[in-house]
């Protein structure tokens, strides 16, 4: 290798905040070019974390398995329990429940997507619903649980899951993983950033003690501040509350109790909505709301009327502005987590931005020299990646039919991007999702959405019809029986917790 190359190698990167984001990019980093990098990382207590997350997706199985974590042994120590998708209730019409389920629906025939079988079934005598074809769905109905790769004897897909846990945890969890010596954690508060009287490449950090920290490559999770991405660089916020007008949160844990579900439940107010998440050691509840259309107390109030046992404390605030930073690469510097952009936690997409943000840059690695077409690649991947989470966001409000309060009317009346607008209108006449590129959400996912909220397709697919009326009937009732097969022999989800990663009992004094 010629020296120049060499010379120019990124030796010395620098990590600011201890979060969740901070962590996970650090393990993250520390495994994949550790023996390479000198990998610091800087957090003040004194600053502390958000403190809030406890909802994942299934993409964050990969983080384990690149780490070589024992999944049983990480839920323990993050109080986690499993997830197979987000029951949303009352976003459509008051009293209305659909699950976004994780994993596949039915079976696909040929080439012809299952969807649009069950399509063509609608209105036939004894027709079910979509998600009595969905083996996740069906163990959530249930409150059951196993970790199933395929159902055996069968042609179905088997389980697919996430984590419901403490994000804070999952964060020291990590920190605890990283090999000894690969990451020097520095505690202390950064003062001031300076940059290269040149080209603005951020040079060094200064803390409080007088010390400083140089890097070759800087990469901000320093939280919804983000010190060096806006405070130093000045990169710029777009502003998405048009679309997401959320911009506050009560968050709440109370004691364990009731069924532990094995999905998340989201629960719209009368001005936004409520999550609600089964940990082991209690529930997680949180209220994210509009500020133009309900007080804090009055949010305050509905959160801790809804709650299904004694909270553990006061609510806690949080206030933020949906949006994404303008650039979330600018010159030597990359924001991951809340310092590159927040969308409300509806679909549990923030750690998994995360960590799709480290495996684009492990993929566009650079070197010191920052190439601008490289920072472009980057910068067009991950505008992409959060402008189609943020479209399935907006589905979730647009496409209601609430008019009983004034924040569902304005929901339902807003503009929406030209392209979900698309999407809504090619499945309303079609009954066709395409799912374009690497987008996060699969055909499956935004199908589940599209048809929980309302929005009926005038077709389906002129290749379903290649099956007679009779065996239609018979392959839907299969895939039916294959399900309710499946799940007769899962375990209660909180006997699985209990047997494979349940936390030890207290110490009885
Ligand atoms: C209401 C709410 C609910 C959420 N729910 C979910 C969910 O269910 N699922 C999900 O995936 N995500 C969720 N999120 C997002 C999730 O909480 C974050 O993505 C995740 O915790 C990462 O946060 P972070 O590490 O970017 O920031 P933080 O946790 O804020 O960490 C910032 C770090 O930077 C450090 N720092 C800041 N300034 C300085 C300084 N001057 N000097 C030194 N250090 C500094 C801090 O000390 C801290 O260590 C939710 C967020 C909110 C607001």
């Amino acid at each position: 290798m010629g020296d120049d190359i060499d010379d120019a190698r990124i030796r010395r990167l620098v990590i600011v905040g201890g979060g969740t984001a901070g962590w996970l990019t650090a393990a993250l980093l520390a495994r994949a070019l550790g023996s390479q990098l000198k990998i610091t990382l800087v957090e003040s207590a004194e600053i502390g974390t958000v403190g809030v997350g406890e909802a994942t997706i299934p993409q964050i199985l990969h983080v384990n398995r690149f780490l070589g974590i024992d999944e049983d042994d990480m839920l323990r120590a993050v109080h986690g329990t499993f997830k197979l998708g987000v029951q949303l209730n009352d976003f459509t019409r008051v009293g209305e429940s659909y699950l976004h389920a994780f994993g596949d629906l039915g079976l696909p025939l040929g080439l012809t997507p299952f969807h649009h079988y069950w399509l063509r079934s609608r209105g036939r005598p004894g027709a079910h619903g979509l998600w009595a074809h969905s083996l996740n769905a069906a163990a959530a109905a249930q409150n059951r649980f196993a970790r199933l790769d395929k159902v055996p004897n069968s042609p179905l897909g088997g389980i697919r899951y996430a984590y419901h846990f403490d994000a804070s945890l999952y964060g020291q969890y990590l920190r605890k993983h990283i090999a000894p010596g690969i990451v020097e954690r520095i505690e202390g508060k950064i003062v001031d950033v300076r940059l290269h009287a040149e080209d603005g490449h951020i040079e060094s950090l200064l803390l409080d003690n007088g010390s400083t920290v140089e890097g070759d490559f800087f990469i901000d999770c320093s939280g919804f501040r983000g010190l060096l991405i806006e405070g130093a660089l000045k990169t710029g916020y777009e502003n998405w509350q048009h679309w997401l007008p959320c911009d506050r949160a009560l968050a709440v844990g109370s004691a364990p109790g009731g069924p532990m579900r094995p999905y998340t439940q989201a629960l719209a107010r009368t001005a936004g909505w409520q999550w609600r998440i089964p940990l082991q050691t209690r529930t997680g509840n949180g209220h994210v709301y509009c500020s133009r259309f309900i007080s804090d107390d009055e949010a305050a109030a509905q959160l801790l009327g809804t709650l299904e046992t004694e909270p553990l404390g006061d609510p806690r605030p949080l206030r933020f502005v949906t949006g994404m930073r303008k650039l979330a690469w600018n010159r030597n510097c990359l924001a991951l987590g809340l310092a590159a952009g927040f969308m409300e936690p509806l679909e549990s997409t923030s750690i998994h931005l995360v960590q799709s943000g480290v495996n684009r840059l492990l993929a566009m690695f650079p070197d010191r020299h920052c190439d601008p077409k490289l920072i472009d690649e980057y910068n067009r991947q991950t505008r992409f990646e959060y402008e189609r989470v943020r479209d399935f966001l907006i589905l979730h409000y647009k496409a209601t039919e609430r008019t009983d309060t004034p924040f569902w009317r304005q929901c339902g009346a807003m503009e929406i991007p030209p392209e979900l607008a698309r999407r809504i209108e090619l499945f309303r006449r079609t009954g066709m999702i395409f799912r374009e590129g690497e987008e996060l959400f699969a055909e499956t996912g935004w199908l589940q959405v599209l048809l929980g909220q309302r929005i009926e397709p005038a077709r389906h697919h002129p290749l379903a019809d290649e099956l007679s009326d009779q065996q239609l009937d018979h392959f839907l009732a299969d895939v039916r029986t294959l399900v309710g097969r499946a799940v007769a022999t899962l375990p209660p989800h909180h006997e699985f917790v209990a047997r494979h990663c349940g936390m030890p009992a207290p110490a009885e004094v």
